[in-house]
C-alpha cells in the first residue's frame, strides 16, 4: 500500500509548473528584485482579495505580526492578549514589539478563545488584541469584533492560517485594524520561500508598515524610524499571483476534504471530529481531531502508512522564552495540545486516500474495543 504523506507540495507545483515557470520569467525579465512590479501587482490583487485598501508585503508572517504590532507604538507594560493554543511566532512578535502577552484560554470544545474567554482577560493595561484564525477557522470573529469596537482597542488579526476564510461578507484580515499573514510554503496561499504582508484599511498604519519594513525610510537616505529590512522579494510575489488565482478553488477543495472526513469521523464515540460550523467562515489549513488516546492513534496510523502531525505539542507559554506568562497549573491549552491530532490536508488528497485514512483510524478504535490493544 502506498503511504499517504501529511502534504505534498511537490505535487501542487507539478500541477501548475507551467503557471509559475512562466511566472518567474517574467519577474527576471524585469530585472528588479527587490520592491518592484510584481510586488506592487500582487499588493493590489491581494487587497482587493480581502475587501481592504491596502497589502504590504514583508518577509515572512512573523515580520508581519511584529510589524504590525509596532505600528501601534506599544509601550513598556502594555498587554496584548493573545490566545495561549497558537504557533509560537504569535508570541514572540508580541515580545519582539515590546508588549507584555496576555493568553486567552481555548473555549470548551474548541480551539480558539471566544469573545468571553477574550473579555476575561482585559484590562486597563490592554493594548491590543491579536487573534489567531488557528487551523483556518474564523470561530468567533464577530463577537470579538465587536467587543474591541466596543473598547475601543486595536484588533489584530493573525491569518497566517486562514487566507479566504469568510463570515459575514468580510474576509480574514478584514475584521480588525490590521491583518497578517504568511505565505510560507504550506500554507493555503503559499510562495516557494518566506513571505508575508500585512492588509489593512488605514493609509498611514499602511505608510509606517512600508516604511518598517524599508529601514525606517520611505524616502531615499532617509530614516526616521527604527526599522528592518523585511520585504516580499519579487520572485515571491509572482509565484504568489499564481497561488492567488487559485486560492478559492484550493479552499473549496479543502472544504471537500474536511467534509469527507467529517462524515466518516463523527460516528467515532472515542474521537471528537472538528465541529463544521459556517462552511465559508474555514479553509482547513489544518484538520486536527481530538483524541485522549492520541499518542497510541498517531502511532498506529504512521504503522499503516499515514503520516500525521500534532499542531502543537505544546501550548505557546510552555517555550522558554515565553515562560514568564504561563499559568502554575495544567491549562485548557495544555490539555488541548495533549489531544489533538492533524490528519493529512491538501490537494493531494485524493477521496480514496481519505477514506483510507478514516479507515485506519476506524480499525484502531475497532481493535480497542476488542481489547486487542492498549
Ligand atoms: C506560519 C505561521 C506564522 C509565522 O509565519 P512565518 O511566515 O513562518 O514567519 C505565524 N502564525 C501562525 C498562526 C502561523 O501558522
Amino acid at each position: 500500500m502506498e503511504n499517504i504523506p501529511f502534504l505534498d507540495i511537490e505535487a501542487v507545483i507539478a500541477a501548475r509548473r507551467p503557471q509559475i515557470d512562466s511566472a518567474i520569467a517574467r519577474a527576471l525579465g524585469g530585472g528588479l528584485f527587490i520592491l518592484g512590479p510584481e510586488l506592487a501587482e500582487f499588493e493590489r490583487k491581494f487587497a482587493a482579495y480581502c475587501g481592504m485598501r491596502e497589502a504590504v508585503g514583508v518577509a515572512c508572517g512573523l515580520d508581519a505580526l511584529t510589524i504590525a504590532l509596532r505600528c501601534l507604538g506599544l509601550r513598556p507594560g502594555d498587554e496584548v492578549v493573545v490566545p495561549a493554543h497558537t504557533f509560537v511566532a504569535t508570541w514572540l512578535a508580541i515580545l519582539h514589539a515590546g508588549g507584555t502577552p496576555v493568553a486567552a484560554e481555548p473555549a470548551e470544545g474548541g480551539y480558539l478563545p471566544d469573545a468571553e474567554r477574550i473579555e476575561a482577560v482585559l484590562t486597563k493595561r490592554t493594548r491590543a488584541v491579536l487573534v489567531v484564525h488557528l487551523y483556518g477557522e474564523l470561530g468567533d470573529i464577530a463577537n470579538i469584533a465587536a467587543l474591541c469596537a466596543a473598547r475601543h482597542i486595536p484588533l489584530i488579526e493573525d491569518a497566517a492560517q486562514a487566507h479566504g476564510a469568510c463570515s459575514a461578507n468580510r474576509k480574514a484580515g478584514a475584521f480588525g485594524v490590521m491583518g497578517c499573514f504568511s505565505f510560507y510554503p504550506t500554507k493555503n496561499l503559499g510562495a516557494l520561500g518566506d513571505g508575508g504582508a500585512i492588509v489593512t484599511d488605514d493609509p498611514d498604519l499602511a505608510a509606517a508598515a512600508r516604511k518598517m519594513r524599508n529601514y525606517g525610510s520611505s524616502q531615499r537616505y532617509v530614516h526616521d524610524a527604527d526599522g528592518y529590512n523585511s520585504r516580499l522579494d519579487e520572485l515571491q510575489a509572482a509565484i504568489l499571483s499564481v497561488g492567488l488565482e487559485r486560492l478559492d478553488a484550493d479552499n473549496a477543495r479543502r472544504r471537500a476534504i474536511a467534509a469527507r472526513y467529517h462524515q466518516a469521523l463523527s460516528d467515532i464515540g472515542e474521537l471528537r471530529a472538528p465541529a463544521m460550523g459556517e462552511p465559508q467562515s474555514h479553509v482547513w489549513h489544518i484538520y486536527a481531531i481530538r483524541a485522549r488516546e492520541r499518542d497510541a492513534l498517531q502511532e498506529w496510523l504512521a504503522r499503516h502508512g499515514c503520516q500525521t502531525l500534532i499542531h502543537y505539542p505544546v501550548a505557546a507559554y510552555r517555550h522558554a522564552p515565553c515562560r514568564a506568562w504561563a499559568p502554575a497549573g495544567e491549562s485548557a491549552a495544555d490539555r488541548l495540545t495533549r489531544e489533538v491530532l492533524s490528519l493529512p490536508m491538501g490537494l493531494h488528497m485524493s477521496d480514496d486516500r481519505i477514506d483510507r485514512v478514516c479507515s485506519i483510524i476506524a480499525s484502531f478504535y475497532r481493535m480497542r474495543a476488542q481489547g486487542a490493544l492498549p
